[in-house]
């Protein structure tokens, strides 16, 4: 089914590179075959998942998006992947994204033609920057996907296509072999259709791995509050004794009624189901959309200096008559590197890759001050969030996932200038980029109302939690499902 919808909806422009059929039912007969003797791998054998194409497969074309990379062969698989595959996955393809995960609306792939559209109504985006693998899962591509997560690449594509997801906790999974867009801040997540899934992709993908050392153990981090016993304690559906936290400084003046609506809707859900509300503040909430826009685009500018047309990926023309660097001179080789970026990066790689080496560059010191100040900011922020946590032991807190009431339609913001204006894709982060700066984990739970003054778009909310909690905020969202 996956494969026939992979072909039938293919103007959805969700896939970069999809598996040869071949390949694809061999990998089908045997995780049957697995079956039928009755020893599947694991509960996800055989379960098509599509990848965003900025995380390696090997031997499969990876570009994250990007004309730099084009013809670039992954020569292994990410880690998350060698477990998946270890669990019978079927990795059916790589999904479309803006370049290097930059943007909100899934417009800034190579082929600015190829606009990610939402399966949900096509005249509307599916969000981003992880576009195609929530439209891949909402169309029934793919039972599941990978996205990957900086300021809200993967809540926000799932809020619009109506998907559960998951952000987990900052070094919780493997990095190792994803191509990387802002170091402090990047982290995979995987979209899908029920918490459950969700929850066991989550938990064949986690764990320490020796090749990436931001990966660490978790075992210890989780039992610092011991939320997971107060889970086991629960009957399906109850959230009793959980601890609800309402933030204050989450209702602020531009939120929409939808959302409103919802957040008061949820939260007498919640205390349906036995939760206890506790009125919550978080002053330095205001400062997370600062400081992502200045450490993430230094970060990015560093990151981005290994593309240089000569080590990876598409090589250009070096002088019309030759395309090797060899025996060069460094003039011609900086002109080359410079040509290179110039053609192949898109727009917003530019942007953000211009404003980076601004803020890094030595000649300008008061920048320089700027990037060290947002670093201080991100540690007052993370203090901020766990001693509310801590002090009034609350086990979540709820928020909106963007400010608006459906996914911005595309022929809305193509070819209006004002509405392609960089400032205003920045604003859609203030919620999401939130859990980015503290490095903790939140959950996209999609709500399916009967409201028709919103139209046929769900909404959703996100739950967020303590860090390395994962598990505990997966439970939650189960009885909240
Ligand atoms: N929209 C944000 C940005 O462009 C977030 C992207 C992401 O999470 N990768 O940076």
């Amino acid at each position: 089914k996956s494969l026939h919808q992979i072909h039938s909806r293919e103007n959805l422009n969700s896939f970069v590179n999809v598996r040869s059929q071949e390949e694809l039912y061999r990998e089908v007969e045997q995780s049957q075959e697995r079956y039928d003797s009755g020893k599947p791998l694991s509960s996800i054998d055989g379960l098509p998942i599509a990848i965003k194409d900025n995380i390696f497969v090997k031997d499969m074309e990876c570009t994250a998006s990007s004309n730099i990379l084009k013809g670039f062969r992954a020569p292994i698989d990410a880690t998350v992947i060698k477990r998946l595959k270890g669990k019978g996955a079927l990795i059916v393809g790589k999904t479309n994204m803006d370049e290097f995960g930059m943007g909100s609306l899934g417009m800034y792939g190579y082929d600015e033609k190829k606009i990610i559209k939402n399966p949900i109504n096509q005249e509307y985006f599916a969000g981003g920057s992880s576009a195609g693998s929530a439209a891949a899962v909402r169309a029934e591509q793919a039972l599941a996907s990978l996205g990957t997560d900086t300021g809200g690449s993967v809540s926000y594509p799932a809020h619009c296509c109506g998907l559960y997801s998951l952000k987990p906790s900052y070094g919780r999974l493997s990095r190792f072999g994803q191509i990387l867009y802002s170091s402090s801040n990047d982290v995979i997540g995987p979209m899908a259709r029920t918490t459950d899934d969700l929850h066991s992709l989550f938990s064949i993908m986690e764990g320490e791995d020796v090749n990436d050392s931001n990966c660490i153990n978790f075992q210890t981090i989780s039992k610092i509050r011991n939320r997971e016993r107060l889970s086991d304690r629960q009957g399906e559906g109850s959230l009793k004794g959980v601890r609800v936290g309402i933030v204050q400084e989450f209702d602020i003046e531009e939120l929409d009624a939808r959302n409103r609506d919802m957040q008061e809707e949820l939260k007498r859900l919640l205390q349906d189901r036995g939760a206890e509300l506790v009125d919550v503040s978080l002053p330095l909430v205001k400062y997370a959309l600062p400081f992502y826009f200045t450490l993430v685009p230094s970060e990015a500018s560093s990151n981005l200096s290994r593309y240089d047309g000569l080590k990876y990926g598409h090589q250009f023309d070096f002088n019309a008559s030759q395309s090797s660097a060899q025996g060069k001179t460094k003039t011609e080789l900086f002109d080359y590197i410079e040509r290179v970026r110039s053609e192949a990066f898109g727009i917003n790689v530019k942007r953000r890759v211009i404003l980076g080496n601004f803020l890094l560059s030595s000649r300008f010191e008061d920048f320089n001050e700027k990037v060290i100040d947002a670093q201080k900011i991100r540690r007052l922020i993370i203090e901020e969030y766990c001693s509310v946590f801590e002090k009034e032991n609350i086990d979540m807190i709820i928020s909106p996932v963007v400010i608006g009431e459906r996914p911005p339609k595309i022929s809305e913001v193509i070819g209006q200038s004002d509405k392609k204006n960089p400032v205003y894709e920045y604003k859609m982060d203030y919620y999401t980029a939130y859990p980015n700066s503290t490095g903790t984990p939140a959950i996209t739970i999609p709500v399916q109302e009967t409201d028709q003054r919103y139209g046929e778009f769900p909404t959703s909310f996100k739950i967020q939690g303590y860090f390395g909690e994962d598990y505990h905020l997966l439970r939650l969202a189960k009885q909240i499902e």
